[in-house]
């Protein structure tokens, strides 16, 4: 494999930057362009040692900055592998230099998350493990990132690999038993197999139904606003972001389209959309952004569902409350308008189970009490930090495809199909599993993850 070097800092002004090379010709590389003050050589540095002195171009022999260098002997460095890195002033020209005289002297230039990939081609990480790097540089607060950091210690990796072991341990069984059936092998207990499926499936399905929280801390909570027309579904965003954005109008519909923005509530931050009312119409517009409206509501984490408190609840906002209570969605009704008095019976909101605020979105009253009962759905106090998540729709993919295939098994076990058929969607359940852990992945699917690096990474 190639020796390849990047910088691993932001290519930007700053104190350092660190240019980093890795590969079996890292330090006879390192060795070309740096020379430690006193009679050191960099051939001699033992691994997780450090040496200053200067980087000097070995052509011209002029000197192009006074740097520390550290050595990392395999197999003890990052990527497995020989590693040097080189921490220069931290300007831009002056680190273009540097890595140039790297690329002058016997390395390569490393792709996207090349260094990481190599640590997971190493063995020093799992696929789950490098993924959560990327996850923990990605970090844009606490939650997000004391998740990264369990996935990073091999918490996701030891519960999949828990499921898969135990999978694995059925498939042996299951073949012994039909392969050499003359001899006397304990037979594979019916129930007891039905209760494994029936276990390996619900620790599945726990870490899907997680990963909707596992998103939430790392992106934003997905929410939809939602109302018919009129009941200050702008105003309220509006007042969440602190500045008019979508358009409020007196007439009725005229939030048409879906528009997004970010807003930080307490600890959490909110995808907000702003949509167009839940309402029939004959309005050809204003009806392709009621569908959209209900496909958002369907995706979506969050729903924020707003009623104007000042007039009674129509046939409208009755269609709302029917679906909400459909989807069982994570739900705060907002009872808006609350200067202008209450008219609605609160009644009508019980079946949802969700917490009911009032609120008056045009003079920012409530949104304290919306800002507590959101994070009473989502906060730090219902994240578990010993539960694992996935990372990325990878994962949960590959999750949901074991968990087909284990419902699939433990259904033709029901009906009494033979066990071969069982054990084929056993096997095809562990290779997802092995699939999401990286111990059985196609190349493609390695460079697909490693493609989302920075360079340097
Ligand atoms: P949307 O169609 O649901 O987005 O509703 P808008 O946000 O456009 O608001 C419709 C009308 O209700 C506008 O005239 C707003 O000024 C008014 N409105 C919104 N919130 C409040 C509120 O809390 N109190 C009062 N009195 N009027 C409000």
């Amino acid at each position: 494999m190639s020796t390849v070097c990047a910088v691993s800092t932001p290519l930007a002004e700053g104190g350092i930057s660190v240019i980093r090379i890795s590969g079996s010709d890292a330090i006879s590389c390192a060795e070309k362009i740096f020379f430690p003050f006193g009679d050191k050589k960099v051939s001699d540095m033992e691994g997780h040692t450090c040496a200053y002195g200067k980087v000097i171009d070995p052509k011209t022999g002029e000197t192009v900055d006074d740097a520390l260098l550290t050595v990392f002997r395999a197999p003890r460095s990052y990527t497995g592998e020989d590693t040097a890195e080189i921490s220069c002033h931290g300007g831009v020209y002056i680190t273009k230099r540097v890595l140039r005289l790297c690329l002058a002297n016997g390395a390569v230039q490393a792709d996207k998350g090349e260094f990481t990939k190599r640590a997971y081609l190493n063995g020093k990480l799992s696929l789950t493990q490098a993924e959560s790097v990327m996850d923990m540089i990605s970090a844009r607060g606490e939650l997000s990132l004391r998740s990264a950091r369990l996935t990073r210690e091999g918490r996701l990796f030891k519960s999949i690999d828990g499921i898969k072991r135990k999978l694995v341990t059925l498939l042996g069984e299951l073949a012994a038993w039909v392969d050499y059936p003359e001899e006397d092998l304990p037979a594979v207990e019916n129930d007891a197999l039905a209760a494994a499926l029936g276990e390996a499936c619900e620790s599945l399905r726990r870490l899907v139904r997680d990963y909707d929280l596992g998103m939430v801390l790392r992106r934003g909570i997905d929410t939809v606003i939602a109302g018919k027309p009129n009941v200050g579904k702008s105003t309220l965003m509006n007042t969440l972001l602190g500045y008019e954005r979508s358009i409020v109008t007196e007439a009725a519909g005229t939030t048409r389209d879906v528009i997004e923005e970010t807003v930080k509530l307490g600890e959490l931050e909110l995808k907000l959309s702003d949509t167009a009312g839940i309402r029939e119409t004959d309005d050809r517009v204003e009806k392709l952004g009621v569908s959209l409206a209900k496909k958002r509501i369907e995706d979506c984490a969050l729903v924020i569902a707003v009623f104007d408190t000042s007039s009674a609840l129509d046939d409208e906002d009755m269609e709302l409350l029917a679906l909400l209570k459909n989807l069982g969605k994570r739900t705060v009704i907002v009872l808006n308008k609350s200067d202008l008095g209450t008219a609605v019976d609160r009644s009508s909101f019980e079946v949802l189970g969700a917490r009911v605020i009032d609120l008056s979105a045009k003079q920012g009253e409530g949104i304290g009490e919306l800002t507590e009962a959101v994070s009473e759905l989502f906060g730090a106090d219902c994240f578990d930090p010993d539960s694992t998540v996935f990372a990325n729709e990878r994962q949960k993919q590959c999750a949901e495809a074991a968990l087909e295939k284990l419902e699939t098994a433990a259904a033709a076990l029901a009906m009494g199909e033979t066990l071969d058929a069982v054990t084929v969607m056993i096997d095809y359940a562990a290779g997802e599993l092995m699939e999401l852990t990286g111990e059985r992945v196609t190349e493609a699917a390695v460079n697909e993850v490693f493609s989302k690096f920075c360079v340097g990474k």
